[in-house]
């Protein structure tokens, strides 16, 4: 099929390329052109496992192209994603200017039918307010479907390839509904079409669940710190009843960031309170996930004392590791409040500290992590990247000033810590 994919992020990159790799003829539009540039260069703008080489692959071949018109572009398109952001507006609802406005582009340019189809996290009832704006601009026939995206940054070629499940939202047209499924039929998973609203509502409600387990755990690890138990077994115990789950949310730490869950709970609220239900679970997890981070930090003040003066290195500043995404990142809270509170930071990423650097300018960026813990007071850990899960630890402590390290994932184990001499904090053990 020929496919349109507006909105050239996260989401949009990983759609193209994955569906230029089916064999589709994929055209991927954005507005900034730095990065229309820099992927016909071959570079891709994001770091996403696997993405590069893929982006590389389908331009060769010739099945993927990227540009910043949609006019040039659009003749003979089946398939028109939507894959721009939406961010929280100022009241926690999801802002969407980016969409409606890749909606006009799509009315103002349509030559003949197409499905658009919806990928970004839309509140309930936006599918019908895109048809409405492509309407106002294209006379033609069209239709308009909700298909969610669930992909893990990080490892989103391997969700895109193997999804757990697809969703499809259809209010008119049950066979723009099918044009869309035929796209991933030959993925094997299970395909859910449903009306438009269910298909938004499964994608709120898949991350307010996730969120909530999130919360949850953290919730929990804070009595287990009170009581003497261990949250990691206390998560292990719960995972083993298959009820719960192997893969549930329930590591405890600092906490959820990200471009999703934080932005997604605080819309869910919105959309709670907009129907006048009653969502107070959701409005504790939200709180709940603020307070974690505070505690953390009130947790190193508490141990360290004064912090002026002190140097603190941080491990981490992606909101997860595989990625160099910091939206929402809580190493990029902790770093300010250790800043504010008159530490020296020396940070530590393997992939995200360009991003980091330019929203954090006093925390200096070093390039080994070794290098970050030289003379450090303390060391914090907020992303749990696997390449710290083996360190020599012993040389850690060697070049520290004083061998203290908060542990905000909980990767090492505590009595090994305390054997090595270090003094160790982690969440809930
Ligand atoms: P992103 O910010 O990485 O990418 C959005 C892109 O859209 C940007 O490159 C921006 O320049 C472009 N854009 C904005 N307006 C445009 C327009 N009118 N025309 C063309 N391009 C335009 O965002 P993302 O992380 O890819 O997220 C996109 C959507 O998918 C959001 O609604 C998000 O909630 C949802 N989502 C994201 C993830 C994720 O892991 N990132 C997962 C599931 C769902």
């Amino acid at each position: 099929m020929k496919i349109v994919i507006i909105g050239t992020g996260y989401v949009g990159l990983v759609q193209g390329v994955m569906l230029a790799e089916l064999g589709n003829e994929v055209v991927c539009i954005d507005i900034d052109q730095a990065k229309i540039d820099k992927l016909n260069q071959g570079i891709s703008p994001i770091y996403e496992p696997g993405i590069e080489e893929l982006v590389q692959k389908n331009l060769k071949s010739g099945r993927i192209k990227f540009s910043t018109d949609l006019e040039a572009d659009i003749a003979g398109v089946e398939i028109i994603f939507i894959a721009v952001g939406t961010p929280p507006a100022e009241d926690g609802r999801a802002d969407l200017k980016y969409v409606l406005a890749a909606a006009k582009n799509i009315g103002e340019n349509l030559k003949g039918y197409a499905v658009v189809a919806n990928k970004s996290t839309v509140p309930i009832g936006t599918g019908q307010l895109v048809y409405k704006t492509i309407k106002k601009y294209y006379k033609g026939k069209f239709d308009v479907v909700s298909n969610p995206e669930f992909l893990r940054e990080g490892a989103a070629v391997d969700d895109f390839s193997k999804p757990d499940r697809i969703v499809i939202g259809s209010d008119n047209n049950e066979a723009a509904a099918k044009k869309v499924a035929k796209l991933y039929e030959v993925l094997g998973a299970p395909i859910l079409i449903t009306n438009l609203e269910t298909a938004e509502m499964i994608k709120y409600a898949s991350n307010s669940f996730l969120a909530t387990e999130i919360s949850f755990i953290n919730s929990v690890a804070n009595i287990c710190q009170a009581v003497g138990a261990d949250v990691a077994d206390v998560s292990r115990g719960m995972k083993l009843d298959s009820r719960i789950g192997q893969r549930a949310f329930l590591s405890a730490g600092l906490g959820y960031g990200g471009s999703c869950f934080p932005k997604d709970v605080q819309a869910m609220v919105q959309i709670a309170r907009d129907n006048k239900v009653d969502f107070k679970i959701l409005e504790e997890v939200e709180a709940v996930n603020k307070l974690q981070r505070q505690k953390f930090i009130m947790g190193i003040k508490g141990r360290l004392g004064e912090l002026r003066g002190k140097r603190i290195a941080v491990w981490g500043v992606a909101f997860k590791p595989k990625t160099d995404d910091i939206r929402e990142a809580p190493a990029i809270q902790t770093i300010e409040s250790l800043i504010d509170l008159g530490a020296e930071v020396l940070a530590y990423d393997p992939v995200a500290a360009e991003n980091a650097g330019k929203l954090i300018p006093e925390a200096i960026f070093v390039s080994r992590s070794i290098d970050a813990c030289k003379k450090a007071d303390a060391l914090v850990i907020v992303t749990e990247w696997d390449e710290f899960k083996q360190i020599d630890l012993k040389n850690v402590r060697s070049v520290m000033k004083q061998p203290t390290v908060f542990d905000g994932r909980n990767i090492y184990n505590p009595k090994e810590m305390k054997k090595l001499g270090f003094k160790y904090y982690s969440i809930g053990r």
